[in-house]
């Protein structure tokens, strides 16, 4: 088998590349994933299908890694989606496009083509928002609405009263340019279906001649000739078989990416010996700069259960903290638990100082990676989180909330006034955002922990690129599923010449 381009992961970004290089009709694309595929939206699991019932911190059933990690002190699953659709299949679908400082900050680090005009339009290609128009997308393949005012559960509502009389802005559109304050989430699941990057971009052309999606099979390593990528080692079963193409994207995730590379020989030469994997090239970045959204849940006692059938997210508060040189660096989530009396609020840091690292723990395919978010590690991610759990409580505190919660079941209410016992608890409790990105870091050949150039290139190794949510120089200031369409879509869109262009 000989394909012009092997796209490896068929998650957010690689859904993405095979719908745009298949455009072309003379250039064949093999699409390889290491789980399932369900070619429409009948064939999809219920808790895939309906956004609702796998939220934010669920491991999707059956559709999940497996991974284990270090978020602060302690381990903890790491979700990561595993069938067509990728990580997109199994999120949270809330909406928000990175912010323009932080592409005005990734073109300043030296990755020209970044900046925030450069990428705004592409933003807009990728999304049909049917709640607002101006300053929009009206025609991309993602479907993104809001939940009505009206349609908001009580403990919904309450927090977006306690926020404004806090002082927050009102927000209807938290994807306005500079927008911040407390709002409706634009969510991209209209009538409770989530419209993963498979159900908006890939199923609508599956039945594309040049595009052969090869589900249930493990890229073992890509396999590298004279410095040039030609093809891939898959497992599939018990068969292992090696397909040749032109080139190799690799699109498997900010976790599996670096993975890849790294059994590919493509990483930090010394460590990859030390594994026995021969190294290709030396690029000590692969899998370093693991950057997230750091978190920490709070619970308290509600007087009657979340309803089953609601979205957990529907209102959220962004803002900037105290003395902060970085806008809007925070943001809260809130939600009712579904079939449980408890609200939570989860603050998180938006911006966090704090790097991690993830790599391979043997040359085998199948051995658990090494993961460590590192999360609260930098002093001022703690003074932030101290800060947000603090304003969280004061929220609560609000009349809107009286007659629905009871107390503060978590953090214990005496650590409240105690920077050291706050930051203990920080630290126990830190959970990742789901939003790991920049293990395989965009950057100019000057940076010595970039893996990959502005079009995505890997240094070192012709023919051979990397699309996904671990080219992030650094995590934009929102949940970054958006933003991982919007790169995939530009990254695509320089294929055949390497320039950037405003999209057609
Ligand atoms: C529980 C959860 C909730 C989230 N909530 C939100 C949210 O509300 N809003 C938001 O913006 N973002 C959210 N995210 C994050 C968002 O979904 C991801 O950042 C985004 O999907 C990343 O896209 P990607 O293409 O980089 O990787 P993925 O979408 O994860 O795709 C990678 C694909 O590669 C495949 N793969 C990996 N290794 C191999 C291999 N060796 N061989 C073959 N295939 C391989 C994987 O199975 C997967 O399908 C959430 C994520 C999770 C897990």
């Amino acid at each position: 088998m000989n394909f012009d381009t092997i796209i490896v992961g068929a998650g957010a970004a690689g859904c993405v590349l095979a719908t745009r290089l298949t455009e072309d009709p003379d250039r064949s694309v093999l699409l390889i994933e290491a789980g399932p595929d369900y070619p429409d939206l009948t064939s999809l699991p219920e808790d895939v299908r309906l956004g609702y019932l796998t939220p934010s911190g669920m491991i999707a059933r059956g559709h999940d890694w497996g991974y284990v990690g270090r978020a602060g002190d302690e381990t903890e699953p790491i979700a990561r989606g595993k069938l067509v659709g990728g990580s997109s299949a199994v999120n949270a679908q809330i909406y928000l496009w990175g912010l323009p400082y932080d592409f005005d900050r990734w073109a300043e680090a030296g990755n020209e083509g970044w900046s925030w005009d450069d990428v705004e339009p592409w933003f807009r290609k990728v999304e049909t928002d049917l709640d607002f128009v101006d300053g929009h997308g009206q025609a991309g393949p993602i479907l993104v609405r809001r939940y009505l005012s009206e349609d908001w559960l009580d403990l919904q509502k309450a927090f977006y009263e306690a926020c404004l009389d806090a002082g927050y802005e009102d927000c209807p559109d938290l994807n306005r340019p500079y927008a911040t304050g407390v709002g409706p989430y634009p969510m991209n699941n209209p009538d409770g279906i989530r419209i993963s990057a498979a159900v908006g971009y890939l199923n609508p052309v599956r039945g594309r001649s040049n595009l052969t999606i090869l589900p249930d099979a493990l890229v073992e390593r890509i396999v590298v000739n004279n410095s040039q990528a030609c093809g891939v080692e898959i497992v599939r079963g018990r068969d292992s078989s090696t397909v040749e193409s032109d080139d190799v994207v690799i699109a498997c995730g900010a976790i599996g990416s670096p993975l890849l590379l790294q059994r590919s020989g493509i990483g930090d030469a010394t460590t990859l010996m030390s594994f026995g994997v021969d190294p290709v090239t030396d690029l000590p970045g692969v899998g370093q700069n693991l950057r997230d959204h750091p978190a920490v849940p709070m619970y308290w006692q509600a007087t009657d259960t979340g309803p089953a059938h609601a979205h957990w997210h529907q209102v959220g508060l962004r803002y900037s903290s105290e003395g902060s040189e970085d806008r809007d660096d925070m943001i809260v989530y809130v939600a009712h638990i579904r079939d449980e009396p408890k609200l939570l609020m989860r603050p998180t840091v938006n911006l966090a100082k704090n790097a991690g690292r993830v790599g391979i723990s043997s040359s085998n395919v199948d051995a658990h990676p090494h993961i460590d978010y590192g999360l609260f590690s930098h002093p001022l991610d703690r003074q932030r989180m101290r800060e947000a759990i603090r304003l969280c409580h004061r929220i609560s505190r609000h009349d809107a909330f009286s007659e629905h919660i009871d107390g503060l079941l978590q953090p214990d209410p005496s650590d409240l006034d105690d920077d050291s016992a706050l930051d203990a608890h920080i630290l126990r409790l830190a959970t990742t955002g789901h939003h790991v990105s920049g293990t395989c870091k965009m950057g100019p050949p000057s940076d010595p922990l970039a893996v990959v150039d502005e079009y995505g290139r890997v240094y070192g190794v012709e023919n051979l690129r990397v699309t996904d949510a671990s080219t992030m120089p650094d995590c934009v200031r929102a949940n970054i599923h958006a933003t991982v369409l919007m790169m995939a879509e530009r990254f695509a869109s320089t294929w055949s010449s390497p320039s950037f262009s405003p999209p057609g």
